[in-house]
């Protein structure tokens, strides 16, 4: 239990040619404040606790650290009555406990077919959608122009900084990611409806498919079995060194200028996950997914 949202992740280095050219001006160290706001359901006691101990909110903190903010971003998490949500506003992202408990009941009780580890089913997509949070933080605070909806975006900018950690981590958050959404999809029941296809994100069906390519763009030995093993479909595998190097070159040119260099190899260096093979206690809730 003790490491289980722990997440110093590294941060990787990215384009040094570009970085020390560049010409963001220094800003103060720390732009990141955070907090844990008690809950008001009396549930997520338990949540608010762990997190605490395991400091998951100041290992986020050091993690975001290396990115030049013009003002003061606070990251909390809160109660958010029964949304299981989180979301980026007014220099705030709010990350609710109805979430975080969502994830922790959708866990598989073994390690999947896919090769994902319990543990990774919460770490995974929990980072990411800090990460994804954070892209839309950056996009408004930098002012970094977006082509394409800006949910898409925050995704990408998500996968391309967590294909930059080792290959070890990479792979379990990845695989982390792609398990939330594949639990999100094989949860409906019924086909979506119309109006569903209007929502500002990609359904969840896309948007594991979208994971999954940028990955394997990034890394086709890494990730291979993706496509190897029918995950990923070859057509659209095709394609995906073109799209992760187009997320690549727009993540390089707009924010990698914005990055201490300096703050990102001491973050690089604290790279670590927790042990793949822990065991989480049951959250009280609806069965567990097979
Ligand atoms: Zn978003």
């Amino acid at each position: 239990m003790k490491a289980v949202l722990v997440l110093v992740i590294t941060w990787t280095v990215l384009v040094p040619e570009i970085v020390t050219t560049a010409q963001a001006a220094p800003a103060p160290a720390s732009r990141v404040s955070v907090s844990y706001v008690p809950p008001k359901n009396p549930a997520h006691q338990p949540i608010y606790e762990q997190l605490q101990e395991l400091r998951f909110l100041e290992n986020l903190q050091e993690f975001l650290s290396p990115v030049r903010l013009p003002r003061m971003l606070l990251v909390k998490v809160e109660g958010c009555d029964d949304d299981a949500n989180a979301w980026y506003e007014n220099n705030e992202i709010i990350v609710c406990y109805e979430y975080i408990d969502q994830l922790w009941k959708t866990m598989p009780a073994e390690t999947t077919a896919a090769g994902v580890a319990p543990v990774d089913a919460l770490v995974g997509p929990l980072f990411d959608t800090c990460l994804h949070e954070f892209a839309h933080a950056i996009f408004d605070m930098l002012r970094v122009p977006v082509f394409g909806r800006e949910e898409d975006a925050a995704d990408q900018v998500s996968a391309y900084i967590m294909l930059h950690l080792g290959k070890a981590e990479a792979r379990r958050l990845i695989g982390g990611v792609a398990y939330a959404y594949k639990t999100e999809v094989d949860a409906a029941t019924a086909p979506l409806g119309m109006t569903q296809f209007a929502d500002v994100h990609g359904t969840p069906a896309q948007r594991y498919y979208d994971v999954l390519c940028i990955a394997y763009g990034a890394d086709a030995q890494l990730f291979g079995d993706f496509v190897e093993k029918g995950y990923l479909p070859k057509e659209r595998a095709e394609d995906c060194k073109d799209e992760y190097r187009q997320v690549a070159y727009a993540y390089e040119q707009l924010i990698g200028p914005h990055i201490d260099t300096g703050l990102a190899k001491e973050v690089f260096d604290k790279s670590w996950l927790p042990d793949p093979a822990i065991r989480l206690p049951r959250r009280p809730g609806p069965a567990q997914p097979k």
